[in-house]
Parts: structure tokens; C-alpha cells; sequence
């Protein structure tokens, strides 16, 4: 990165915050936003770092998102609780969910939280992450604006959808994947558009649905699951999980509601944990999480294979002592952020990925 500033990850977490309240957050927002931004950072997954947050200003700006509600938590049984967000971003939400999800799945073995009218522009990592640091296994699912089309249709009309799981390790940090159920992000087709390269086979179809490698071609028709119908069928699953279970928005109907534009779909999010104890006689999780050890340990001697979440550990221990590299531009945006000032060209929206390159007003 030529043009840029290295900044600590303090810096970082104290810049996004203070440009969340520059912008009109309550303090509870801004710091439930810093920390996920700076997680992301911290990670190397730039994407759901700094350059997020104008779509927290923008979805703030829109009159969509609340700067300052509170996140109310309600009990729907012993092991299942809801937050609702209010239509505010769904980070202070998932904070909030997080302890009492904990709790009860220490208790029943299981239990679920469902957040719902959360405006989700993150990444699903940080709050399986969290459960696993504990001992628990976690899930997370979310949909997201529709640009999917089901395998052997022609229309967009699922989200992006990721899903996250995270397995607690006895030495080691936990093991997470947190991945889309669409060949590709939306963004980098942007970016291939942008750069006049072509896309590979699988990711898109026009708008005759037929295959195709153009990415001007492939924003107006519709991208690809991955794997096929597999891929499909998990979109369709995460659709199921993240909506109608939660009594929440299906994807198109979350882009119907974002009459503004603004990329920041609002919709639920399904969080389950369990604690693996709990589901065996005896409940010895150090016994189970050796045996998962071995599983872990053949793969990792079969050269070129990795776990995913290795490569953000390995950035996360870089970053902590060293910092992160951030374009100089992006930080006079979010200095013009804090000072209250909006930033006139507003980052593009690519589902899963932005162009940054604003410019304060
Ligand atoms: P990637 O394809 O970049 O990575 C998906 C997962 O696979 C990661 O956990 C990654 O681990 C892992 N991985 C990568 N390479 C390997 C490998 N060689 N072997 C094993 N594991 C590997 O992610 P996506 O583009 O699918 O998604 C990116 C992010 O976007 C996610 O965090 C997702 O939550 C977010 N997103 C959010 C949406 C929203 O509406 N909020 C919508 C869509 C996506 P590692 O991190 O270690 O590289």
C-alpha cells in the first residue's frame, strides 16, 4: 500500500469510534462498531474493517438505521432468546445477545439467539469466535442483499448469505470458517469491471441467464452459488435460518426495504452455541476436543492444506505488535467523519465488499 498510514490497533478502534460519534452514534453503538471494525483489521479482513464504515454512516444518514437505540432482549423459552435491535446495526445487538447465549448453553447444552431488525454490514466471525474462545461450538448465519441466483434459475434472489462456525481448540485459539455461499463477492466482480478483466467461468450469468465471464454482464444478470446446486442449497437453508425461523426478512424483501440504497440489508441473524460437554455422557470436552485434535493435526500434515482461520491468527499476531497499514484517503474520510462533516462520494456497496475513496465535504 503506497499512500498509506500506519496506525496501532488502539488507533484504529479510537478513530472508528470517534467517527461513529462524530456522525451521531450513541456511545454504546460507537464502540460495538469500533470493535468489530478493529477486529477486522486486526485480521487482515480489510473488507469489514475501516472501509466499513460508510456504510455505518450511510445507513445512519438514510434515516434507516437508529444511531442510539437499545438492543432489547427478550427470553422466547429456557434456551432461546431474541435481541432485537430496533433497526440499528446489528454489532451492539450481538454483543448483547452474547453472554446470555453463553450462559444457556452452558445450562441446556444448546441455545440459540436470534437477532432480529439488524442492519448487518460485518462479518459473522467475531461472534462465533467469542463462543469458541469459551469452550463453545458456534454457529451464525445471515442474509444479505439478494444478487444469487438459485442453481438452474436465471434472477437474482438469494443473499450472499454467510455462515459462520468456530470449534474451540485446547492450546489454540478456536477454529473458524466464516465463508459466502456465493462463488464470489460482488465486489470482486466490481473490481474486475473496474480493471478490465474478465471473470472466471462459474461466478455469473447475464440476465438471459446464460454463463458468462463479462462483469458488466454479470452485475446485470446474476451471480453464481458456489458449488452448484449445493452451494444453492445452502443459500436457500441460510435464507430459512436467518428469515422466516426468526420472523425476519427474506433477502428480497430486505432489498424492498432498503428504499435508500444504502447496501446495508436489515434483516436477523441466527446465533446457536453448544456446549460440546453437554453432549456426552460425562460431559469430558478436554477428551473431545483431543480426539478433534487429530483430525486437525492430519490435515495440517498434508502439505498445502490449512485451517481456515489460520491465516487471521497469523495477521492478528502481526498486526498487534505492528499495526496496519491504512490508505491515506480513507483516513481523512473518517477524520472528516469525527469532525461531523459528511463525506460526499459515498463508497460503493458491493454486497460483501466496498470501493472506498471518499472525499470529505
Ligand atoms: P473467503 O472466501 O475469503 O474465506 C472463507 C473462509 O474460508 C474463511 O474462514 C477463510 O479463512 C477460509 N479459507 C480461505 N482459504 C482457505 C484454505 N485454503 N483452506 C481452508 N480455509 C480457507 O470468504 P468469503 O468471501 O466467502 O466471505 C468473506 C466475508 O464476508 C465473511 O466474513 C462473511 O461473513 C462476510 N460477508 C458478510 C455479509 C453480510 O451481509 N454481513 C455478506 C456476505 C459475506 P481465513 O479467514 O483464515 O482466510
Amino acid at each position: 500500500m503506497t499512500d498509506a498510514v500506519r496506525m496501532s490497533l488502539e488507533e484504529v478502534h479510537a478513530a472508528a469510534k470517534a467517527a461513529m460519534l462524530g456522525q451521531g452514534f450513541a456511545e454504546n453503538h460507537a464502540s460495538a462498531i469500533a470493535n468489530t471494525v478493529t477486529a477486522a483489521e486486526r485480521d487482515e479482513c480489510r473488507h469489514h474493517g475501516l472501509f466499513r464504515l460508510p456504510f455505518y454512516v450511510n445507513g445512519l444518514r438514510s434515516g434507516q438505521a437508529s444511531p442510539d437505540i437499545e438492543p432489547v432482549l427478550t427470553e422466547l423459552s429456557p434456551s432461546v432468546i431474541k435481541v432485537d435491535a430496533g433497526y440499528a446495526f446489528s454489532p451492539l445487538a450481538l454483543e448483547t445477545g452474547d453472554a446470555p447465549l453463553a450462559e444457556r448453553a452452558k445450562e441446556f447444552g444448546i441455545a440459540a439467539l436470534a437477532v432480529t431488525n439488524a442492519l448487518n454490514v460485518a462479518a459473522l466471525w467475531p461472534e462465533v469466535e467469542r463462543l469458541a474462545v469459551r469452550g463453545l461450538v458456534g454457529f451464525a448465519f445471515v442474509s444479505s442483499s439478494p444478487y444469487v441466483a438459485p442453481a438452474g434459475g436465471m434472477k437474482p434472489l438469494f443473499g450472499t448469505n454467510p455462515m459462520a462456525f468456530a470449534w474451540p481448540r485446547l492450546d489454540n485459539p478456536p477454529m473458524v470458517f466464516d465463508q459466502a455461499s456465493s462463488a464470489s463477492a460482488r465486489g470482486e466482480i466490481q473490481l474486475r469491471l473496474r480493471d478490465g478483466e474478465t471473470l472466471p467461468d462459474g461466478w455469473a450469468i447475464d440476465n438471459e441467464g446464460r454463463p458468462t465471464n463479462d462483469p458488466q454482464q454479470a452485475l446485470l444478470g446474476a451471480q453464481l452459488p458456489f458449488g452448484g446446486f449445493k452451494g444453492s442449497n445452502i443459500a436457500l437453508m441460510v435464507e430459512l435460518l436467518a428469515g422466516p425461523l426468526l420472523g425476519d426478512k427474506i433477502s428480497f424483501e430486505q432489498a424492498a426495504h432498503d428504499k435508500a440504497n444504502t447496501g446495508a440489508p436489515c434483516g436477523g441473524e441466527l446465533v446457536i452455541a453448544i456446549d460440546p460437554a453437554k453432549f456426552v455422557a460425562g460431559g469430558d470436552r478436554a477428551a473431545q476436543l483431543r480426539h478433534a485434535e487429530t483430525l486437525f493435526s492430519r490435515l495440517l500434515a498434508q502439505d498445502g492444506a490449512r485451517l481456515p482461520s489460520g491465516r487471521r491468527y497469523e495477521a492478528r499476531r502481526r498486526t498487534t505488535a505492528e499495526g496496519v497499514m491504512v490508505p491515506r484517503s480513507l483516513v481523512a474520510s473518517i477524520e472528516a467523519y469525527a469532525a461531523g462533516r459528511q463525506v460526499t462520494e459515498r463508497a460503493t456497496y458491493e454486497g460483501d465488499h466496498i470501493t472506498a475513496g471518499a472525499a470529505s465535504a
